[in-house]
């Protein structure tokens, strides 16, 4: 059905614009890695694109357009690219827009990989980088050079809750002809579209929120516009970064419940944070749903709600937090976020551990800092758990 009407929640619902002729009431898994032409001509037709037809998986496929089609429409983009991972997300972006002698500037906190890939792998194939801290615009104006091609964001960052003035940052970039990505993962388009601000790509690793349920790993990548949609989608085709039917299926199940789980959790969040401020043994808490975020305002003003992930630090630093994370017993100690469980972890040592420790320090990832994916038990169990976990640091 045309959702282009109706609201969020009914377009998680019924988003995505495929019927199965043997009126499947949810787009079924084509478990297909290929798809039967009626004649030689239609095959014909097909490839040259005189006609739309599925042809082969890697090129399309109903239950992974499903997918696409339904972020798509949610994140206000032309159109969408689902991947094997975020990270493959994150390379399809990589890969399109950026060559030998082309310049990104990435934000420093950035999740571990987005920021570790860049800086190990692309100078081999030509490929200049800064990363700065862009919840500042001048520091993101100081590095623009002429073969600056690529602005990199991620809003509220990965791990340290830092959040980037969207419209500022895309506005900059346009001036001087340069593509921003957002990384939306941490809110998923239920609290933040970036393209409202500017953006031209968006991308998620739907192993977090949009799929919700810590079973799959996937990603994918929307454009605003069809010319950076067709050269993303010849890039993500081409190095084989595609998604699975069934892995999308799993994704476009799990979506249709974004809203209620967000909501679920970020209610739980925010009374998490109040709690975490207030306890003595806490010296920090980072969460944008707190007055005592540095950048308070600007979250109230670019994203729908403060979402469902803190980073805080235990009073005696990591041996301190070491004991929160070993003494918890509802919250899982384990990577990943954006599930219906509450996961613990601790950047320094695990996501973040492949950046040198300059680089975390400079991008405000301390060796105290953990890090907390409220999930959507009952919030009075959250709570206690802490609780007795932050009695025996
Ligand atoms: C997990 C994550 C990624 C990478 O996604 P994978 O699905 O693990 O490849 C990218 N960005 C952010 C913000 C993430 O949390």
């Amino acid at each position: 059905m045309d959702t282009s009407n109706k609201g969020f929640s009914s377009k998680l619902i019924h988003a995505g614009g495929i019927t199965d002729e043997k009126g499947s009431a949810v787009t079924p898994i084509y478990q297909t890695s290929t798809f039967r032409f009626k004649n030689a001509d239609q095959g014909a037709r097909f490839f040259s694109g005189e006609e739309k037809g599925y042809i082969y998986t890697r090129l399309g496929n109903p239950t992974i357009e499903d997918l696409e089609n339904t972020v798509a429409e949610l994140e206000k983009a032309y159109g969408g690219l689902a991947t094997a991972s975020g990270m493959a997300a994150v390379n399809t972006v990589y890969q399109t827009l950026l060559g030998t002698g082309d310049h990104m500037i990435g934000h420093n906190a950035l999740y571990g990989p987005s920021r570790g890939v860049m800086e190990k792998h692309y100078p081999k194939l030509g490929v200049e980088f800064d990363f700065i801290d862009a919840t500042k615009i001048e520091e993101i104006e100081k590095v623009i050079k002429p073969n600056t091609k690529l602005l990199y964001l991620e809003t509220p960052a990965n791990p340290t809750m830092g959040v980037t003035d969207l419209k500022a940052a895309c506005d900059l970039a346009r001036k001087h002809n340069i593509i921003t990505c957002v990384d939306n993962t941490f809110c998923s388009p239920y609290l933040q579209r970036p393209i409202e601000f500017g953006a031209d790509i968006v991308l998620h690793s739907m192993t977090k929120f949009i799929n919700g349920h810590a079973d799959i790993v996937g990603g994918i990548v929307v454009a605003r516009d069809k010319t950076l949609f067709e050269e993303l989608k010849y890039v993500m085709i081409n190095m084989g970064f595609n998604i699975d039917p069934h892995q999308a299926f799993l994704a476009r199940r799990g979506l249709k419940t974004l809203a209620i789980r967000i909501d679920r959790a970020q209610k739980s969040a925010i009374k998490v944070a109040t709690f975490l401020e207030s306890h003595p043994k806490v010296e920090w808490v980072l969460y944008p749903g707190l007055k005592s975020h540095p950048q308070y305002e600007l979250g109230k003003k670019q994203m729908d709600g403060p979402g469902a992930m803190i980073s805080f630090g235990v009073k005696g630093g990591l041996e301190a937090g070491k004991k929160v994370m070993d003494n918890l017993k509802l919250a899982v100690l384990a990577v990943s976020l954006g599930g219906v469980e509450t996961l613990i972890q601790h950047p320094a040592s695990m996501t973040h551990s492949k950046l040198s420790k300059e680089a975390r320090e400079s991008a405000g990832i301390s060796d105290g800092l953990v890090r907390y994916s409220i999930g959507i038990e009952n919030v009075e169990d959250i709570i206690d758990d802490l609780e007795q976990a932050l009695e025996k640091a």
